[in-house]
């Protein structure tokens, strides 16, 4: 007899995108006559770089003739692109303890920070940021990997709780914990962190031999040079972390699919019984098991990213997003708002100087302006009171929106 995994009825429902989309279908049924602007979006809207759709046209056309076909790669992804990454993202930053064998070609962040569960032990204390993106918390609880549930609290997940006392920069735990996942620049709070603070972090692990998850899909953004932009920038950094990069959000790869992973050769944890367990080996091992590879017309897409032209499109494309954001940041700042982000990322984060329920200024501003938002405590109870808000629509949308802001009596 088939049984499920009981830890589906373990996690918790995921209504907020539902809700925002019932929400916004309600409040066009009472007002067709108003058009809404769309801020709570997670997904571009620039299309792909033209040096990208150049090189997977040339991909396509390879596959279509038989000398120069390509049947099944390699699972560790072509080198002709793990090459420029470790070259380009790490080597020519400073990083040169970065090797190409270290980069794992994935198709997208969100699939490796789900299957990276493969390489824990049992009854490990995994500590997940609140508020924080919800995969996380999420793929571990699948897993079966949150041990106890009471009332919807898991005994082997310990939230790293920040908020406005700490800027949003979550604090080293006292005891120890085993997994840590942290994300900078941060969905949702848009906040960076500064070598400094993420030292500790990276100390933390180093002496707890803790394995540090770091998501860094908004890299890309970073513009102050005090933020970090890579883990591997903190000294002993290769030892503790593994690191997660997409081109989704800095390329326009939200579908194509395309972004890796660096799982260092230098990451040795110990199995229970003690003996040697090299991450980078296993991890090797789970993708010739349970993957086939990113197709090698994407990964000649994403290889283009790392000509002259490429790069200048991140760069162009990056600060087209980043440019919206810091108009918003600007715009609700003068509205008296309390706000984080939109410096170093797209997601400006906020809520009013009184403080009110997420719903409620959710509604409020959809109501008064017709924008709409997404609830801070859709990603965790720390979020509570916030919206956030992201540059990811065009700049005539966004400009649009901020003359509503300002037009507007808001009161949230
Ligand atoms: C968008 C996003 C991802 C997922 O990116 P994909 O590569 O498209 O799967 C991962 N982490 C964070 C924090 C994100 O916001």
């Amino acid at each position: 007899m088939f049984i499920a995994n009981n830890n589906f009825t373990l996690l918790p429902e995921s209504y907020l995108f539902s809700e925002v989309g019932r929400r916004i279908r309600d409040f066009k049924q009472v007002n067709p006559e108003r058009d809404i602007i769309r801020m709570d979006i997670g997904d571009v809207s620039l299309p792909l770089p033209e040096v990208v759709v150049r090189a997977m046209t040339e991909a396509i056309n390879e596959m279509g003739k038989s000398e120069t076909f390509h049947g099944y790669g390699p699972e560790h992804g072509y080198s002709f692109l793990r090459d420029k990454i470790a070259a380009t993202d790490y080597a020519l930053r400073g990083l040169t303890h970065i090797s190409a064998d270290d980069i794992f070609i994935s198709d997208g962040a969100k699939s490796d920070l789900g299957n990276l569960g493969n390489l824990f032990g049992r009854n490990l204390k995994i500590a997940i940021p609140d508020p924080g993106y919800p995969v996380y918390s999420d793929a571990n609880i699948m897993d079966g990997n949150g041990g106890e549930e009471h009332n919807g609290l898991f005994s082997n997940i310990i939230k790293i709780n920040s908020d406005t006392q700490n800027n949003f920069l979550p604090i080293v735990p006292e005891g120890a914990v085993d997994v840590i996942y942290l994300c900078f620049p941060n969905n949702p709070t848009g906040v960076g962190i500064t070598r400094s603070q993420l030292t500790q972090w990276v100390e933390y692990a180093l002496q707890h031999k803790s394995l540090i998850i770091y998501d860094s899909a908004y890299e890309a953004y970073v513009r102050n040079p005090a933020t970090v932009r890579s883990i591997y920038e903190i000294d002993g950094a290769e030892k503790v972390a593994i690191e997660i990069r997409s081109f989704s959000k800095t390329a326009g790869f939200t579908g194509v699919r395309c972004g890796y992973t660096v799982v260092p050769e230098s990451l040795d944890f110990n199995f229970s019984d003690g003996s040697k367990a090299n991450l980078n080996k296993m991890w090797n091992r789970r993708q010739c098991t349970k993957f086939n590879g990113v197709g090698y017309i994407v990964q000649k897409g994403a290889e283009a990213l790392y000509t002259a032209e490429g790069q200048q499109a991140i760069k162009s494309n990056t600060d087209y997003y980043m440019n919206n954001a810091r108009m918003l940041r600007e715009a609700l700042i003068k509205k008296g708002m309390i706000v984080y982000g939109g410096e170093d990322s797209p997601y400006v984060w906020f809520r009013t100087e009184k403080g009110s329920d997420s719903w409620d200024m959710f509604d409020a501003l959809l109501h008064q302006t017709g924008i709409s938002s997404t609830p801070g405590i859709g990603f965790g109870k720390q979020g509570a009171g916030f919206l956030r808000l992201t540059g990811f629509n065009t700049t005539e949308m966004t400009r649009k929106a901020i003359s509503r802001l300002n037009e507007s009596l808001i009161d949230l």
